[in-house]
């Protein structure tokens, strides 16, 4: 099966400049001389040897940051100060958009101008949003008992550990990186093991930028090694994590045995799409794209089915160096398995396929835009989080049953309603348990807008001033006022 779009484009393999660890404010390789693969998933080709990290490595990674933070080179300079350096490594990133955007294409597959024109400037204002924060981080002053007052100090959490996944590599390393930079924490970034190369490579525009040695680090490898490292480090205050929710209890177990360090955690979801009778049958159809369990109303089922079936044939699976393409490869072999594996479980299961349901293209993990319709709200399809091009339609008919089969999942990460009615907004914006809820639009992210879960999708918040928070602790200094009249 040929996929539609698919571009035999003559784009060179960039060179891969950083493959080592960055510890220190040094490239070096790991302790045990390891290293491990990185794949371009459009051919399963190896792009480029990594430094496989472990525990000894994470030790000096800690000792490092420990180091940085004690010696109070960056917690201790002015948010001024830290935030011009910020600046500076927002502008090298920009500098540098062209080159990492093609690593980021090549390491997990995701269209180069999504990388370009959505990612990248997101990442480069995110820093800059923060780097702005940086010297406005104040506490409070509190009029306490008689003869007693007190203030609050909001200091750096300390030495944070930052665990990545592979969807969203660069801007997950900003949404992480960016405010526990601005707080004055010092830190160690795991990326996924399946796309190191950008993280590696901002490390290197981190020393340029004149953040101090030791402040940033960067630890390549596994989850089982590198990540449990991190987790169970008795000298790590802080951990924040985003992957599946299955590693987050791992993550916080590990936590909860080592030093009781502080966790948040961005875990998986399986948000609902409403899409109710009034809604604006065209805008809805561009919206579900990314909606995993989309709920139609009734009035407009058939019709939305019949829509959602054509615009699925224009949608391009391809080479994600192609600029026509829509939807690149899935990241790995073990992704691209497991979501085909739902899409036969769901075939199983007795739901209908609607489009697509196969891999396509001759070589690498490219996978058919997968619409299912008759999908029942306890089938594993419905209720799993499958992380792939796969959609389930569903139809419903009030208000009350699309919010009640809405919130049926363990999950709460986001939700989207699309309707006219004002208050229907306003009421299933309420009642729906997620962490954010889209009207009339869907993926819509700003700077300042918290995103994270509800229910097993986590806790703590990334991106707006609430992020900055997950880096800082509260402070009371309390001292008495004699003779005071108050
Ligand atoms: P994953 O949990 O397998 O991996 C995420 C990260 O955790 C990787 O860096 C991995 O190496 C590391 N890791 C794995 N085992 C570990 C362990 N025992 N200890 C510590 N770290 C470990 O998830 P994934 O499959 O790479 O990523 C996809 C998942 O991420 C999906 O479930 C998705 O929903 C979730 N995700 C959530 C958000 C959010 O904001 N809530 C954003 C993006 C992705």
């Amino acid at each position: 099966e040929d996929c539609s779009g698919t571009a035999e484009n003559g784009f060179m393999l960039p060179e891969v400049k950083f493959t080592k660890l960055f510890i220190n404010g040094s490239f070096v390789d790991a302790v045990s001389g390891k290293t491990f693969e990185t794949i371009d998933p459009r051919t399963g080709d190896v792009i480029a040897e990594i430094a496989s990290g472990d525990k000894e490595d994470v030790d000096l990674a800690v000792a490092a940051a420990r180091d940085a933070f004690d010696d109070g080179k960056w917690p201790r300079l002015p948010g001024y100060q830290r935030g011009r350096i910020m600046m500076k490594f927002a502008d090298l990133i920009e500098q540098h958009v062209e080159e990492l955007a093609v690593l980021e294409c090549i390491d997990s597959g995701k269209p180069l101008l999504v990388s370009k024109l959505v990612d990248f400037p997101s990442v480069i204002s995110m820093f800059r949003y923060y780097a702005g924060a940086a010297d406005k981080i104040h506490g409070e002053t509190l009029k306490l008992a008689q003869e007693l007052q007190g203030y609050t100090l909001k200091e750096p959490i300390g030495v944070v550990g930052l665990i990545i996944p592979w969807n969203y590599p660069m801007l997950m390393f900003a949404l992480k990186v960016a405010p526990a930079l601005a707080a004055g924490c010092t830190m160690i970034v795991k990326p996924a093991e399946q796309t190191p190369l950008t993280a590696l490579y901002c490390a290197h525009l981190a020393k340029q930028a004149g953040i101090p040695d030791g402040v940033l680090n960067v630890v390549t490898g596994f989850g089982r090694t590198v990540g449990a490292a991190i987790s169970s480090h008795m000298d790590v205050d802080k951990v924040s994590f985003t992957g599946s929710t299955e590693t987050g209890r791992v993550v916080m177990e590990a936590a909860a045995r080592s030093n009781l360090k502080s966790v948040s955690l961005e875990l998986g979801g399986k948000s609902p799409l409403l899409i109710f009778d009034d809604a604006d049958i065209d805008m809805a159809g561009e919206i579900c794209v990314a909606g995993s369990r989309v709920f139609v109303q009734e009035g407009i089922y058939d019709e939305f089915v019949k829509k959602i079936a054509l615009s699925s044939k224009e949608w391009i699976v391809g080479d994600p160096f192609d600029p026509r393409v829509n939807q690149g490869p899935q990241v790995d072999k073990r992704q691209f398995d497991k979501i085909l594996s739902y899409i036969d479980h769901g075939k199983r299961e007795g739901a209908t396929l609607l489009t697509g349901g196969k891999p396509c293209g001759e070589k690498g993990y490219y996978i058919e835009p997968t619409i299912f319709t008759d999908v029942k709200d306890d089938m594993l399809i419905a209720k799993d989080e499958i992380f792939g091009p796969v959609m389930s339609l569903m139809k419903f008919s009030t208000v009350e049953e699309a919010i009640q089969r809405a919130n049926y999942t363990k999950y709460g990460l986001a939700a989207g309603i699309v309707t006219k009615d004002l208050n229907i907004a306003n009421r299933v914006s309420r009642s729906i348990r997620a962490g954010i809820i889209w009207v009339n639009c869907y993926f819509a992210f700003d700077n300042d807008c918290p995103f994270g879960g509800y229910k097993m999708s986590g806790f703590g918040r990334d991106s707006g001033l609430h992020a900055l928070e997950k880096y800082l602790k509260v402070k009371s200094v309390v001292t008495p006022i004699y003779g005071s009249p108050w």
